[in-house]
């Protein structure tokens, strides 16, 4: 069973090691976990649904309140708190694009907005019910979650759009196949909603984004059905698949997919390796990055992401050894952690790893072999249950992100952490921020920012915090050149400062493009597009 306000299913916890909670008194000062509002409560403050009787459509107050809202901080603030301000009317659950076209009319019908829902583990703000007079009906895709054709041959599949990760995964393992694509919330996202944000996996470097990976499909728009036929490739005109990538629930519902698989790797392995500086660790992800290694993962944290990844792991014994055996290799101080992954032949791999192992030799680097990197995936996807440990512990963590070209990434790191920094010093609070570069082109490389703050006694001050936290920092993105979203997409968080980067005719053409397919402004209002 899922959380109802929290990461992950009930029974998975991420227990903080006394190392790694002595390391964040330091940081931070000492946390008091703030009193969380009930289920009870919480479903008390739902109000009954506007919409009418449908067999496609439960009101109950429950399922209403699981569907409203996503894993943003301030989504889980609200729901912590139990101050979500409004809650959808009613959640849809299609079994078939029949159902899909179904719902939208019994929508049109009723003049309710329609908030199309994945696995509902958005950052970004995409699945509030926006308040008003029309009636919210959220559209769960959970039950579209099948295999419809597989063609191994011509390495593709099609699946339902409400299909998350380990089902996806396991039915294409099954047949010796893989699709390659691991977000950090592979557990529940969907195929649908990675499409609608243009998510990023953990291996976009080998098998590459959702938008490689994406080759076609199907999408009830209250405008009709908008078929993408599935090509090798295709120089007729603009490439529609290209509009519903990252459409966030606006111009329709994405109910089938066809990705691009690859045949199951024969090995697949992860290394580590450390540099003695952030120059010499850029440095060396640059050359690897610029030399097309066939490597599926290169992932650099700076100083301060090394310094806490090793002190949350609080394995102390083993982290002494390590240091001293850095030391003894000259790497000590403001250090930077590379954790490196190739998949493939076994030839394959090996010429990866030789290929890089020289790159890293040639920055001064120190390999220490796979074993870091092992346990790196087995915990892959446990590492946000912390998040939930952290709360109960007074503490606040997000994550922030964006991507820019290599002359930019140096000085948006430092002006970045600076916004966070210096976020709360007017209330005498400090934050704590580190930063890695988790996928890295030829031409520069997403940087990704995690922070923590304290928790308040009172939740309309921990918004507030936040509220302060992600405004400074979103403008330190746009001031340094930076997109305001390399992965999570924009929602409601990020909409204020899309206008920076696709200017006024861009959202001109975003916004006619949401009227042609819905014309009735239906669908996910105030997200992407106002
Ligand atoms: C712990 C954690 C780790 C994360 N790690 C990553 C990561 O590594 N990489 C990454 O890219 N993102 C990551 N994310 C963000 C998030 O998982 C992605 O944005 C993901 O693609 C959302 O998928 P979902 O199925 O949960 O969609 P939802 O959150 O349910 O919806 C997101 C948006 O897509 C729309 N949508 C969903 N399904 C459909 C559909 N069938 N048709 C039309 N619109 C649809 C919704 O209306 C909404 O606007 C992470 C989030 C969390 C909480």
């Amino acid at each position: 069973m899922k959380r109802w306000n929290g990461w992950g299913a009930v029974d998975t916890d991420y227990p903080l090691p006394d190392a790694g909670r002595a390391f964040l008194e330091d940081r931070l000062g000492s946390g008091a976990p703030p009193e969380d509002a009930t289920l009870e409560e919480c479903l008390g403050k739902v109000p009954p649904s506007r919409l009418p009787d449908h067999p496609l459509v439960v009101r109950d107050p429950e399922e209403r309140l699981r569907r409203s809202a996503g894993q943003s901080l301030q989504d889980w603030i609200n729901l912590r708190s139990g101050t979500v301000a409004s809650f959808p009317d009613g959640v849809a659950c299609p079994e078939t694009a029949g159902d899909v076209r179904e719902v939208l009319k019994y929508a049109q019908n009723t003049g309710a907005l329609v908030i199309p829902y994945g696995g509902g583990t958005s950052v970004v703000g995409h699945l509030s019910a926006p308040a008003g007079d029309r009636p919210v009906l959220t559209v769960d895709m959970g039950r579209m979650n099948s295999l419809v054709k597989m063609d191994g041959r011509g390495c593709l599949a099609t699946f339902q759009a409400g299909v998350r990760g380990p089902v996806l995964e396991a039915a294409l393992r099954a047949g010796g196949y893989t699709l390659g694509h691991y977000p950090q919330s592979f557990e529940y996202s969907t195929l649908g909603g990675w499409v609608a944000t243009r998510s990023a996996g953990q291996f976009s470097i080998g098998y590459g984004r959702i938008e490689r990976l994406f080759a076609g499909g199907s999408v009830e728009t209250p405008a009709g059905r908008l078929l993408l036929p599935v090509f090798p490739a295709s120089a007729a005109g603009p490439d529609l698949k290209e509009i519903i990538l990252g459409s966030e629930g606006r111009l329709g519902i994405i109910t089938d997919a066809t990705v691009k698989v690859s045949p199951l790797p024969e090995k697949e392995t992860f290394h580590t390796a450390f540099f003695p500086d952030t120059e010499q660790g850029i440095a060396a992800v640059r050359e690897m990055a610029r030399a097309s290694l066939p490597l599926t993962m290169i992932r650099l944290s700076l100083p301060e992401e090394t310094t806490a990844n090793l002190a949350l792991a609080g394995h102390g014994r083993t982290i002494e050894l390590l240091n001293r055996y850095l030391s003894f290799r000259g790497v000590h101080g403001e250090k930077c952690m590379l954790l490196y992954g190739a998949a493939g032949s076994r030839k394959k791999v090996r010429w990866a790893l030789r290929q890089a192992g020289e790159i890293i030799k040639g920055h001064r680097g120190v390999p220490v072999g796979a074993r870091p990197g092992r346990e790196w995936m087995k915990n892959r996807f446990r590492a946000p249950y912390l998040r939930n440990t952290l709360w109960g512990k007074g503490y606040a963590v997000d994550t922030l992100e964006t991507a820019l070209t290599w002359k930019r990434l140096p000085g948006a790191v430092q002006s970045i952490e600076t916004a966070l920094r210096k976020g709360l010093e007017s209330i005498g609070e400090k934050v704590f921020v580190f930063t890695h570069l988790s996928h890295v082109y030829p031409h520069g490389s997403s940087i990704y920012t995690t922070y923590l703050y304290r928790v308040a006694p009172d939740s309309a001050e921990t918004l507030r915090r936040w509220k302060a936290l992600k405004g400074a920092a979103s403008e330190a993105i746009v001031r340094s050149k930076g997109t305001i979203s390399h992965q999570h997409g924009v929602g409601e968080d990020h909409l204020p400062y899309l206008p920076a980067e696709k200017g006024e005719l861009g959202m001109k053409i975003i916004n006619e493009l949401c009227r042609t397919l819905d014309p009735g402004e239906m669908m996910n209002p105030g997200k992407l597009a106002r």
